[in-house]
Formats: structure tokens, sequence, C-alpha cells
């Protein structure tokens, strides 16, 4: 990709200056998002249920049927909020054209209200986040940003319900990435390359070994992974990050050793 294209990737807004760049990815590394889909997984399938009674199928059947057609959807709905209800309300249909039933709008609309609650939150941060990022937001040699991929309006709601938006600003230091963020972290590792050749480092934090870990480790990022308990099998990728911690609260001491902060003398030197 020439330097033209890369830099039309990156928004002119973007402020981020200092040599050590850490970006975070947003969804179950900073804020909690898996638990969200878990329940909305249950209350669809109790919805589901309640509309075709026997007809359902049972259990794990359920979960892998609405899957296959939310993997199916992605071709044409990309991150779109949408794609996880509309899945559990084709699924719906499937079920009464299988069995001859007869399809009600208010089991529809129920079953879609059920399976859209990821979106209506609540949106909270993660046990450390806040210490971690109030840290690092006084260090003079580091910034942070998000990066994350996903349905713009609901990543933006996500961040300021989250009260992430006192050091996060989109545009300035929060991208939304609307397929994956493999051009996205080409283009931030090549700027901090051309800003501060040799002494620059950039970070990738994240949970997913597909969606964080593989494109960072690609653009030449070091990378920290936090893996989140669950699995999501679109997680997985033949990747080995820098560093593994179990939590967010070990992450200042991993990032202490990568980009050790400046003691106050070199600070007055300089
Ligand atoms: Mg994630």
């Amino acid at each position: 990709m020439d330097n033209e294209k890369l830099g039309s990737i990156l928004p002119d807004t973007l402020h981020l200056k200092r040599k050590n760049l850490v970006i975070f990815d947003l969804d179950d590394t900073l804020i909690h998002t898996r638990m969200l889909y878990n329940i909305a997984y249950m209350n669809a399938g109790k919805a589901l249920i309640d509309a075709v009674g026997t007809y359902a199928p049972l259990g794990s059947d359920m979960i892998k049927r609405v899957e296959t057609i939310n993997a199916k959807l992605q071709s044409v709905m990309n991150y779109s909020a949408e794609r996880f209800p509309l899945s559990w309300v084709l699924l719906y249909r499937e079920i009464c054209s299988e069995y001859n039933l007869p399809v009600y709008e208010e089991a529809v609309e129920s079953i879609r209200y059920e399976a859209s609650s990821f979106q209506r939150g609540p949106f909270e941060v993660i046990d450390g986040v806040n210490n971690v990022v109030s840290t690092l937001d006084q260090r003079p040699d580091v910034d942070m940003m998000i990066l994350t991929a996903g349905d713009f309006p609901l990543q933006r709601k996500k961040v300021n319900e989250a009260q992430l938006s006192t050091y996060f600003t989109e545009g300035v230091n929060f991208m939304i990435a609307d397929s994956t963020k493999d051009a996205i972290l080409d283009a931030l590792v090549k700027r901090n390359k051309d800003n501060h050749p040799l002494v620059g480092k950039v970070i990738m934090v994240g949970d997913s070994l597909y969606s964080d870990i593989r494109p960072a480790k690609k653009a030449g990022a070091m990378t920290i992974r936090i893996p989140t308990p669950g699995h999501w099998a679109h997680d997985d990728a033949e990747v080995e990050p820098d560093y593994t911690i179990s939590d967010m609260t070990k992450l200042l001491s991993v990032l202490e050793h990568i980009i050790p902060t400046p003691n106050e003398e070199s600070c007055v030197q300089k």
C-alpha cells in the first residue's frame, strides 16, 4: 500500500504525538461485552421457546443454528448491531416453516427485543481499567487510544456509558473500524516509525487472537493479550502474543517492563 493511501486511513484529527502508543481493544478488554451477549442468547432462546413451544431445538442445537444464520449474514450486514437479533428472528421463521406453524408478529418482536438486549447495556469497565487509563494518562511519553471494530453508534454508546470518554475522543484517540483492524494498525505502526524512528513503540492490548493480536503482530506492534473466560470460535488464530496476562490489574507492570516510566531527572535534563 502506498503512503498516500495509508495516510487516508487515519483521520487528520488523530492526535498521537508521543513516542509510545498503547492501543486498547474495547469489547472484553476495557468493558464487559460477552456477558451481555450471553444474557441475550439465554433470553432470546426463552422467547423462541415461548413462541414455538416443543418445536424449539434443544439447547446447543438452538445456539448452533442461530450462529450458522449469524455467520451467513456477516457478508451482507458486516458488524451491524441488528445482525444478531435478525438471526434469531430468521431462526424463528425457519422453525415455523419446518413445522407449518403460523408466524406471529408479536413473537417476532419479542424475540427481536430479547436478542437486542446486548445493545442496551449496562456498559461497565472491567476491574483495573480506571487505574490503568488514569495512570497512563499522566505519562509524558505515552499516548493511548481505543481501536475497536463494530457497529459505529453502538461502539460510541459503550465508550460514553462506561465513561471512557474522559480519556478517549472519537477521531482523536478513538477509532472504529468497519471491518478488521489490519489496515489501521499498519498505518499506526508506520506512522509511529516515521515520527519516532528506533525509539517509538506501539503496543496492542486485546483479548482476541484473531481480531487484535494477529493484525498487530503483522503490523509489527508488540502484543499483550488478556484472554476472556468463555470462547468465541471466530477469535482463534495461529499466533503467539508477546505477553499474556490474566487480567487488567497486571497490565501496568508489564508495560513498565516494555516502556519504563522516564524518571524525573531525565525529564529535567531534557
Ligand atoms: Mg475484544
